[in-house]
């Protein structure tokens, strides 16, 4: 804390992991002689630099980019960009430190990396986000590469900010290195599935969490927060299951709708129009909207899917979740769950499916765009999904053997945690200081 003052959320997420390493590391003292939770603490290096572009007034805007580059033990590093006001290096660091061990989780050969800029894309003109994603990338373009750093999407970017990077990548390298990004249109090196790959691999890891207790899916009501990216597959993919999704949310405020939410009419508002969902309700008079996002976790739902932000559950609402009979939770989002949150949920015995197991499909999906750049092919949709819902099972196993090897039978936090850690831990020893 005294090297990183005021990075809480990289103290929160560090803390959870480290609190569930213990048995493994008592077990293990080479860690500790190795060195290896100073080592993993300490980025390989964090890049922070300007972002000069012109708005359509002809008025020079600066914002801040990010890359940190946590951890190449098993892979060049891999992670999302994210451009949103709230970025910073306790964010990007947070973000960067999660993704060492999701990725060591998904058995891919990908290390942690993560970054982005504070810049806000709410209310800027397609030129004015081309003109931001060129000169970030004018500058990001002197750290990454196929085999070195891998970005792809995250809060605030998807496949038109990774096309106007892209481009602006091939300008300055003079090469057609697709395999430099990930999340890219299907016409020139994206994966299909890659856009629904995080929302239904969340489901489909909560789908065996659910079965190992005897539920499912279907006939049950869901609760899934943010209407991003994210979001909308994790609904469309419940939807399929014979869930029905009754609320949904962005930072403004949530809409509920009894009879279940119409995935076609948040895709057209989110995906085509740009608007939001309070306009969800002009279109269905029955649905109702609040203002203020953090109330979706007052509505009563046997699952609930936190798909938009970190910290967006805390105790209060853990706890009202569990007095309204939730029975699951699957983190869709990056850390939506205070500590104190997740507590509850396990004290309570609420199946709780931790991000970095849960979401791992995206990134997952994003390994699978790599390695059909490299091979020069493009697999079908049903190829895609085949891979994910094998990688989401492995995922699920590997964290329920942990959590039994470690005494803690069930608890995915600590399984994940301990089977992403064992990994790249592994892989440093191996590789010396
Ligand atoms: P999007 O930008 O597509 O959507 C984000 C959604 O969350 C929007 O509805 C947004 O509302 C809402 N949101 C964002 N910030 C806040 C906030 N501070 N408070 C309340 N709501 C907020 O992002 P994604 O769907 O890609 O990402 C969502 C989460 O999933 C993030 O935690 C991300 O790190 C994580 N994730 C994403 C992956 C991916 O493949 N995209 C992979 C793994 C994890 P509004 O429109 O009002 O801003």
């Amino acid at each position: 804390k005294n090297r990183n003052p005021h990075e809480t959320e990289f103290h929160q997420a560090v803390k959870e992991v480290f609190l569930s390493l213990i048995p493994v590391i008592a077990d293990n003292p080479a860690y500790i002689e190795h060195a290896i939770l100073d080592r993993l603490v300490e980025p390989d290096r964090l890049i922070s630099f300007r972002v000069p572009w012109l708005d359509d007034n002809g008025k020079v805007q600066v914002n801040r980019g990010f890359r940190v580059q946590f951890s190449n033990a098993i892979g060049p590093y891999k992670g999302g960009l994210r451009f949103h006001p709230t970025v910073n290096a306790s964010i990007v660091k947070f973000l960067g430190f999660e993704q060492i061990f999701k990725n060591a989780l998904t058995g891919q050969a990908i290390g942690g990396g993560k970054g982005g800029s504070d810049f806000d894309p709410k209310g800027k003109s397609d030129l004015e986000i081309m003109r931001f994603c060129q000169s970030f990338m004018t500058e990001l373009s002197k750290h990454i590469g196929a085999d070195i750093d891998v970005p792809a999407g995250d809060i605030g970017v998807g496949a038109r900010e990774i096309g106007y990077m892209f481009g602006q990548y091939k300008k300055l390298v003079g090469a057609y290195e697709a395999g430099v990004l990930t999340g890219k249109g299907i016409g020139y090196g994206g994966s299909l599935g890659r856009k629904e790959a995080t929302g239904y691999g969340a489901v489909y890891f909560v789908e065996h969490m659910l079965k190992n207790a005897g539920y499912g899916f279907d006939g049950s009501t869901v609760v899934v927060s943010g209407s991003g990216n994210v979001s909308i597959y994790a609904m469309e993919k419940a939807m399929q299951l014979g869930a029905k999704v009754v609320a949904c949310s962005d930072s403004s405020g949530y809409i509920y709708h009894g009879q279940g939410i119409n995935l076609a009419t948040i895709k057209r508002l989110k995906e085509v129009e740009n608007r939001r969902v309070r306009d969800y309700v002009i279109e269905h008079p029955d649905a109702v909207y609040v203002e203020g996002c953090t109330g979706i976790w007052t509505i009563p739902c046997d699952i609930a899917l936190p798909c938009a932000t970190q910290n967006e559950i805390d105790k209060a609402s853990a706890e009202l979740l569990v007095r309204n009979g939730v029975k699951a939770v699957g983190e869709g989002a990056n850390m939506p769950s205070t500590l104190e949150a997740i507590d509850v949920f396990l004290d309570n015995k609420v199946l709780f499916g931790p991000a970095k197991a849960a979401n791992a499909g995206g990134v997952s999906v994003s390994a699978l765009e790599m390695a059909q750049n490299s091979a020069r092919l493009s697999w079908t949709m049903d190829e895609v999904d085949a891979k994910l819902r094998q990688i989401m099972s492995n995922i699920y196993n590997e964290c329920m053997n942990a959590s039994e090897k470690y005494g803690v039978p069930g608890n995915l936090v600590i399984g994940a945690n301990i089977a992403g850690f064992v990994k790249v831990a592994d892989a440093m020893i191996a590789q010396g200081v």
